[in-house]
């Protein structure tokens, strides 16, 4: 069907085909109007109103171009691409250098354009959440990474970039699900990805992170090789032992290129790609994550996480090291042992004064260099950037005498350029403006060119005053006055009851209604000076600041790396200021496979209580004796509780922490990971049930004894029999055929049986004490199992009547001596090849009184002789008296 347009549809659908997966911000006067399906999303996520246009109804909503910059974030922030679009030559609408507005959507002067034809428009930038380096956009405590996968055999390549910092990462995964585990650990703000490759868009999906495929063309390794060696030149693959593979390469290639396409400024701070392994640093993976609550917490903030808690860092590149620091958990003892030192002997030191000073003063001086290597700089980061140098200085020197050795070499990268500061400082006043186009930038003294246009400018005001005076005399009238205007310039204003006594050289240029205007050859030279000293002064100012600010641009490398080192020890600073103020105490590490912890607690939990109120535990598990630790207890005794802060202590000593604990001692674990059984609500369409076995499935692989395993409730999300088989089969399994540290909470009480078959197995519990007709959980773990009729008692507590409880009590007993054979051994433990196996299953789930019910069911009584119902009876009386089978 050929719908006719108007001819401005028409073009827009034009310019729409330029950038089809973008909003498009279409220019139309003093409007960016949205259309068709942009506008009903723009309405929506903007919360604008959304009407349509009267002509053809097509959907239209719109905001106006001079405020454009906060809808344009809310979409970024939203996951969507916005693509401005302009209507006049792209060269008078974008710069490449430094301009006011966050976006430089420098509007280009000119209204709805004259004639009757079509203005010419066109695209100038696409906006993207990865590609932005707007402060409007950008979160201070996180990174902004743009993501390409390149498809590499059954594994991917990954490369991200943050251009807000010139930071470049890259690395190899070798399967899908670890590529989707490092994709979450990057947490890429939008990923890109070679058209058709399909995993990738399956996990950028499950991510919920936007996905833009590119040309396949775009990941061609040998490309890759030349695009990569003529920005960085041999220091691409510095620090990689051997050749990195083809593909990271060109997975670091198309995110350079994207970036480069998508970026509205310079990116000549961009780092070399910084090659590593995933296997360098503890596996905690993406489920655990959020089990743990490790950044976010369970109701989807920050409030209420680890880092919340450890996270009491003075600078926005601190936090974003801290948060990194927590997903990226160390693995090498040296390097733990490094921070934990620098960590303690900041413990005892001084932590205000002179170096929390500095360090607010220094800001956020990564994004700040960002700002000034793109080149998208103003004159207040010049200032900022001066500033935050000098206290750079500062903390350099508060840092001089400090033992640790790892303080020692952070000082030793700290570079404070003071000649560049003092640059900054003789170039750039006290007070400039954020746009450098306004003037009012350079510093007094700095340039005898700008204090002597300066001079006469700001004289003007003077010389018109003397003139104002001077032709009040020569006319004699009294209220005759010397203004300005935008449209007509300075003019003498002489109001109705004067006009006789004008002189005659004045030339008349607007009548008003009380009063005429007029000017004079004298006054035209006056503003002709006053104007063009104006005008030139801030075209100097701009060029004077553009120099500086290229000089800046310079040392963008040098500056970024000190402000990596700032990050670095305000990051230690954090945790030693927490761990003073909550009572941690630093762990000892070491090669070992035990974990034993004495008093620990769990951080976030007790942050929330009073003092003294959280009920300390100890831990101990090792692969030899202590493998498999199960831990019963009824609902809110405080199991998960338990299972959680064992895990954070293990994470935290790991990134360099000290730890909630009285004593801990760490030997090195390489992933920690945790399943929680799931609740019956339903998620992502299919059943919790079956996202619990997947998860509970994928962490089976690669455990090693180093791996420290938390299964809270496994096998809850479905029938009791079912949960309970799965339950005892997942624990069998771990404690036979891995030697991973298990801790395993579980409301089934039979799994504690577990421990009379498998030598490895502990059985714990929480202790609980009924006081005053109260259950009492006393929140301390107990070396023995739970008491199997708990839950009975809590019943007769909260008042059921006593001869329910009786019977309740009859039938608990009847059950429990169904769980063990004669020999006293867990059925539940018997195994398929044994004596009776099909029985003893049967005699398991469905117990004899049970067979015989429905054998009784079955029988057709109707049809029975006396004599065979005799026989029945006998026959059902010698089984269940225990006699043979007849
Ligand atoms: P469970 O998993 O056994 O049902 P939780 O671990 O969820 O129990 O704990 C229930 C609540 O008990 C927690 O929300 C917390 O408020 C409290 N709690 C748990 N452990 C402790 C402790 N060691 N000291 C004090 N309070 C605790
Ligand atoms: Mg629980």
């Amino acid at each position: 069907m050929a719908i006719k347009h108007t001819p401005l549809i028409a073009q827009y659908l034009n310019v729409k085909r330029q950038a089809p997966d973008a909003i498009l911000f279409f220019r139309l006067g003093d409007f960016y109007e949205m259309f068709f399906e942009d506008a009903e999303i723009g309405a929506r996520v903007l919360e604008i109103q959304l009407t349509s246009r009267s002509k053809d109804g097509v959907p239209l909503c719109g905001v106006p171009y001079h405020s454009a910059e906060p809808y344009v974030a809310k979409l970024i922030k939203a996951g969507y691409k916005v693509a401005i679009c302009e209507q006049a030559a792209p060269e008078t609408t974008v710069g490449s250098s430094a301009k006011g507005g966050a976006f430089q959507l420098v509007a280009p002067a000119g209204g709805r354009g004259a004639g009757r034809g079509l203005m010419p428009r066109q695209v100038v930038r696409v906006i993207t959440p990865g590609t932005v380096g707007e402060e409007l956009v950008l979160v201070a405590g996180e990174k902004n990474f743009l993501l390409a996968a390149a498809p590499d055999g059954g594994g991917y390549a990954l490369a991200a970039i943050d251009v807000s910092t010139g930071e470049f990462i890259a690395t190899r995964v070798g399967t899908g699900a670890a590529a989707r585990e490092e994709i979450a650990r990057i947490a890429p703000r939008e990923i890109i990805a070679p058209r058709g490759a399909g995993g990738a868009a399956a996990i950028a999906r499950e991510l919920g992170a936007p996905l833009s495929a590119v040309a396949e063309d775009w990941f061609d390794a040998a490309a890759a090789e030349g695009s990569l060696a003529r920005r960085f030149g041999a220091e691409w693959r510095a620090g990689t032992d051997g050749e990195p593979a083809p593909a990271i390469g060109a997975a670091a290639a198309a995110a350079m290129r994207y970036v480069e396409e998508n970026f509205g400024g310079d990116l000549a701070y961009l780092r070399a790609p910084r090659l590593y392994r995933a296997a360098e640093f503890m596996l905690v993976d993406e489920v655990s994550r959020r089990h743990l609550e490790l950044i976010v917490s369970s109701d989807g903030g920050r409030a209420g996480s680890l880092l919340s808690i450890l996270d009491e860092t003075l600078t926005p590149v601190g936090a974003r090291t801290l948060a990194n620091w927590i997903v990226y958990p160390l693995l090498e003892l040296g390097a733990i042992r490094a921070r934990h030192d620098a960590v303690e002997e900041l413990f005892d030191a001084d932590l205000g004064g002179e170096i929390a000073e500095s360090l607010k003063r220094i800001g956020d001086l990564e994004r700040l260099a960002g700002r000034i290597g793109g080149l998208r700089a103003n004159p207040r980061d010049a200032l900022k950037l001066g500033q935050a140098l000098t206290a750079a200085e500062h903390l350099k020197r508060a840092l001089g005498g400090r033992r640790a050795a790892l303080i020692a070499e952070l000082a030793g990268r700290i570079r404070p350029l003071p000649e560049l500061a003092a640059r900054i400082d003789a170039t750039i006043g006290d007070e400039p403006p954020n746009n450098p186009r306004d003037g009012n930038t350079i510093r007094a003294g700095f340039s005898a060119e700008v204090d002597e246009l300066r001079a006469l400018a700001l004289d003007a005001r003077g010389v018109i005053a003397r003139l104002e005076a001077a032709e009040r005399a020569r006319s004699g009238i009294p209220s005759l006055k010397v203004r300005y205007n935008q449209v007509f310039g300075y003019y003498f204003e002489v109001t109705r009851a004067h006009l006789e006594r004008v002189p005659a050289d004045y030339e008349r240029k607007q009548t008003l209604v009380g009063a005429e205007r007029f000017t004079t050859a004298g006054l035209k030279e006056l503003e002709r000076k006053i104007l063009s000293a104006e005008a030139g002064l801030k075209e100097l100012e701009l060029r004077l600041f553009t120099g500086l600010l290229r000089e800046l641009a310079g040392s963008a490398g040098e500056i970024l790396e000190t402000a990596a080192a700032v990050g670095e020890f305000d990051a230690l600073r954090s945790l030693a200021a927490v761990a003073r103020r909550r009572g941690y105490v630093r762990p000892e590490m070491d090669s070992g496979r035990a974990l034993a912890v004495r008093d620990g607690r769990h951080p976030v939990i007790e942050a929330g209580m009073k003092a003294g109120e959280f009920v300390p535990n100890d831990v101990a598990a090792d692969p030899d004796e202590r493998q498999l630790l199960l831990i019963t207890g009824p609902n809110m005794a405080g199991k998960s509780t338990y299972l959680r802060q064992v895990a954070l202590i293990a994470i935290m000593a790991q990134m360099g922490s000290f730890t909630p604990a009285v004593a801990a001692r760490v030997g090195l674990i390489d992933r920690v990971l945790t399943r929680i059984g799931a609740r019956d609500e339903l998620r992502r369409g299919e059943s919790t049930f079956m996202v619990e076995m997947r998860e509970t499935a994928r962490l089976l692989e690669g455990l090693t004894d180093r791996s420290l395993l938390l299964l809270d409730e496994v096998g809850r999300g479905t029938s009791t029999f079912d949960g309970l088989a799965i339950a005892w089969a997942v624990a069998e399994y771990l404690h036979d055929a891995t030697r991973a540290k298990v801790l395993f909470a579980t409301h089934f009480h039979e799994l504690t049986e577990l421990a009379r078959e498998r030598p490895r197995v502990k059985n714990l519990s929480m202790a609980a004490r009924e006081w005053n007709g109260e259950v009492l959980f006393l929140r301390r773990v107990i070396e023995e199992p739970a008491s199997r009729s708990y839950g009975i008692e809590v019943a007769r507590l909260a008042g059921l009547p006593a001869s329910i409880i009786e019977r309740a009590r009859r039938i608990l007993k009847n059950l429990e001596a169904g769980e063990f054979d004669e020999a006293g051994g867990a059925r539940l433990a018997r195994g398929a090849e044994g004596a009776g196996a099909a029985a003893a299953q049967m005699g398991l789930f469905a117990p004899l009184e049970r067979r015989v019910i429905e054998e009784l069911r079955a029988a057709e009584v109707e049809r029975m002789t006396p004599i065979e119902a005799l026989n029945l009876i006998a026959r059902i009386a010698a089984r269940l008296n225990g006699g043979g089978e007849s």
